[in-house]
């Protein structure tokens, strides 16, 4: 078995580990390199990197609408809650 064979022969699970700490930059050279080989090869992990892509996608989405809302509560929603507390 080759070198780069080698490189990408990391289980699905491993792949996926890795892809998720991919999304926060925080792969080094070797773990890109595997995780990159492994896609490469496994029409699953291709699947799962594109679910992932569009997850991530459809979440940055939704907290840039929330953002744009500005959410906030009313002076009477305030004294509701505060009343609560009590
Ligand atoms: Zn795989």
């Amino acid at each position: 078995m080759n070198f780069l064979m080698k490189m990408a022969m990391i289980s699905c699970k491993q792949a996926a580990l890795l892809g998720s700490k991919g999304s926060f930059n925080a792969l080094n050279f070797i773990e890109r390199i595997k995780l990159k080989m492994h896609v490469k090869i496994c029409t699953t992990c291709q699947d799962y990197a594109e679910d992932s892509k569009l997850i991530d996608e459809a979440i940055e989405k939704i907290l840039q609408q929330r953002e744009k809302q500005q959410l906030s509560l009313t002076d009477e929603q305030k004294a509701r809650i505060l009343e609560v507390l009590k």
